[in-house]
């Protein structure tokens, strides 16, 4: 079975090439190059092919990883994106920006004395392999059903789902407030871990499949949610978190701190050619300044290596926790260090200065406590231990919390969970309100791309159930 695996030992672990850091911080292009065929076949050949693949079980998606690798060492490669695209919806993407290092390869058996296997380098030049060869084809259902289905966001959870429930031939509509379709993976994740025309090449093929958008179009405000409930057989609401925490401190409110994602946004925006006033007057662009990045998550990590590319002056990132402690992935971490950000670890806000305009960040170091009931150490401040850090530009990554939203879609009745978050029956993944369902960060909190996609994969198969109990139920009652 194993024949011509298990090469962890005599072939070491080799990502592709990726490029210097001083070419890296003066663009905004992804950072690693490809697999050549050779290489990727090389690499895939170390997997040791376990009896019990915990990269497998680790996935979210339960991807067959060790069976696509396989078929990958042997040059198979058309049967290894069917495999690979069987359980994923955008095997490409998640193996760009997945925390491969926390999932799949953080998993990997030979980790412990030979380096984890590429899984994600091999599953982006899986896919992209397949997109070059032309194999990646739009949807034709084996037969339509008149059934149409509303989705309320374009994000991983959404198109996951809009694509599995075309599968079954259902007519699909999605309804987003922006202007371009990719949620978060369009606005809020940098072009130089997932570059914008990758996204868009998959919505072209959900268009090219005859899924409907409708963008520029905010559910609750420019059409309310009883209009998509008479419209369509289903809803699925898969709007993501969006609401910021904030920092409570003194001078919180000073010009120039700023919301991380109104600034990746920005930064986004003017990556795509938009016009962003707020770019080109400075105030969401670090060029010439000192940022001083709050938080170690990955739109910290985000932030801090935008602000280099824009040609900041300084870039600290601010932390409460040590390094082995931040929710963030290391791999990033590194990928910041070789970029020029300077971590400052312990450390956290205590007041921010200045007259008019933030200058300078008063920062306290931080002695992490006893463990708290999650099981975590808790920071706490060490009484005159600060220092004044300058700052031009801070911006706040703490995280996000949902909006609001049986307010913000203008149905009071929805349920939501003591997070604000949705409640759903995790059986049917149906809210409150009947043939209403919920998938991705709207439900989760903010999480990862890898599980939008599964949440989205979950519901279509449960509106499916729905509608199919329905409507085999329905000649019944009409017996009655
Ligand atoms: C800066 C940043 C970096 C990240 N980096 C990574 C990473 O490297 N790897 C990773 O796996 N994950 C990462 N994540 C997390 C990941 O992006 C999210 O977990 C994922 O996008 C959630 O998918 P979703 O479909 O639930 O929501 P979203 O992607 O947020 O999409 C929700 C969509 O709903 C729309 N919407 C909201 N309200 C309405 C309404 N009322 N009407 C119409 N449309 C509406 C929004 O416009 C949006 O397009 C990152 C997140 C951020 C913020």
């Amino acid at each position: 079975m194993a024949e011509g695996m298990q090469k962890f030992v005599e072939t070491p672990h080799a990502r592709p090439e990726k490029r210097p850091a001083a070419e890296r911080r003066r663009d905004f292009d992804e950072i690693y190059s490809s697999y050549a065929r050779g290489k990727a076949a090389e690499q895939s050949a170390r997997c040791a092919q376990c009896g019990v693949p915990f990269c497998q079980i680790h996935c979210p998606l339960h991807n067959n990883i060790p069976d696509w690798l396989k078929l990958t060492a042997e040059n198979r490669l058309e049967e290894a994106y069917e495999l690979s695209s069987a359980t994923n919806n955008f095997p490409e993407i998640c193996g760009r920006i997945c925390p491969q290092d926390r999932l799949c390869e953080g998993n990997c058996v030979i980790e412990k004395g030979f380096e984890a296997v590429t899984i994600g380098s091999v599953e982006k030049f899986i896919t992209d392999t397949a997109w070059n060869r032309g194999w990646v084809k739009p949807i034709q259902p084996r037969r339509e059903r008149p059934d149409s289905i509303g989705i309320v966001g374009a994000g991983p959870a959404g198109l996951a789902a809009a694509e599995q429930l075309r599968r079954k031939g259902y007519q699909v509509a999605i309804y987003d407030r922006y202007d371009r379709v990719g949620g978060l993976m369009m606005y809020g994740i940098p072009n130089f871990k997932l570059e914008k025309d990758i996204v868009q090449r998959r919505e072209k093929l959900l268009r090219d499949s005859k899924v409907m958008f409708h963008l520029n179009c905010e559910v609750g405000r420019d059409v309310s949610m009883d209009a998509l409930r008479q419209r369509h057989a289903a809803i699925l609401i898969a709007t993501g978190v969006y609401k910021a925490r904030d920092i409570q401190a003194p001078g919180a409110g000073l010009p120039g701190i700023t919301a991380a994602l109104d600034y990746l946004i920005a930064s986004n925006r003017h990556g795509l050619g938009d016009a962003v006033p707020d770019y080109e007057s400075g105030t969401l662009n670090a060029r010439g300044k000192n940022v001083v990045v709050v938080g170690g998550g990955d739109t910290a990590m985000d932030c801090v290596r935008t602000a280099v590319r824009q040609g900041a002056r300084s870039v600290k990132c601010l932390y409460r926790r040590d390094r082995a402690n931040m929710p963030g992935s290391q791999r990033e971490v590194k990928h910041a260090e070789e970029e020029g950000v300077e971590f400052v670890w312990l450390s956290a806000p205590q007041a921010f200065l200045g007259r008019d305009h933030v200058s300078h960040v008063r920062a306290a170091r931080i002695h992490l406590g006893m463990p708290d009931a999650t099981g975590r150490q808790t920071p706490q401040e060490i009484p005159n231990s600060h220092t004044n850090i300058e700052a031009d530009l801070v911006l706040k990554a703490l995280g996000f919390d949902p909006e609001d939203l049986p307010a913000a879609l203008g149905v009071p009745d929805l349920g939501v969970t003591g997070w604000g978050t949705l409640a759903i029956d995790w059986r049917s993944m149906m809210t409150s309100i009947d043939g209403v369902f919920a998938a991705g960060d709207i439900v989760r909190g903010a999480s990862l791309v890898v599980w939008a996609v599964r949440d989205g994969r979950d519901a279509a198969e449960r509106i499916h159930s729905y509608l199919a109990t329905k409507a085999h139920a329905a000649p019944r009652i009409a017996a009655e």
